[in-house]
């Protein structure tokens, strides 16, 4: 699979506070300019699904029978898992999951995705290409 490197001093690279055990978990952040909505976490890893057809749904609106729509398309994950509307990126140290979504409406057009060291960006197609986070 593709690896994209992300150097630790970048600036969209920052760190995940683990809720549950404190563990400074290191990742890369889209931009608010990204665009990256609307983009999914899975049940079970970090794994982070997202496709264009979607965007174009919610590009004006989003609303909770577009969530619904699109909730009932989101594939499994690679690992076992399913991409939901509510899962977070799971904690490299104890495994809890890392609550981001609050209003699951709302992050239908959240451009901030988080990636975590070791996340892949999956899409319908599957894993596209895998993030580390680099010195
Ligand atoms: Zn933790
Ligand atoms: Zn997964």
């Amino acid at each position: 699979m593709k690896i994209v490197e992300y150097e630790r001093s970048l600036q969209w690279v920052g760190h995940l506070l683990c809720p549950t055990c404190q563990h400074q978990n290191v990742g890369w952040r889209s931009s608010g300019m990204s665009e990256a909505f609307p983009h999914f976490y899975c049940s079970h890893c970090s794994n982070v699904f997202r496709r264009q057809s979607d965007q174009h749904l919610v590009y004006d609106e989003a609303t909770p029978t577009l969530l619904a729509q699109i909730v009932a398309t989101l594939p499994a994950c690679p690992c076992g898992g399913h991409f939901t509307a509510t899962a977070g990126p799971k904690c490299g140290s104890c495994h809890a999951e890392i609550p981001l979504v609050n209003d699951p409406v709302k992050h239908l057009r959240n451009p901030n995705m988080v990636l975590l060291d070791g996340a892949c960006s999956c899409n319908d197609d599957g894993a596209q290409y895998q993030v580390r986070i680099v010195d």
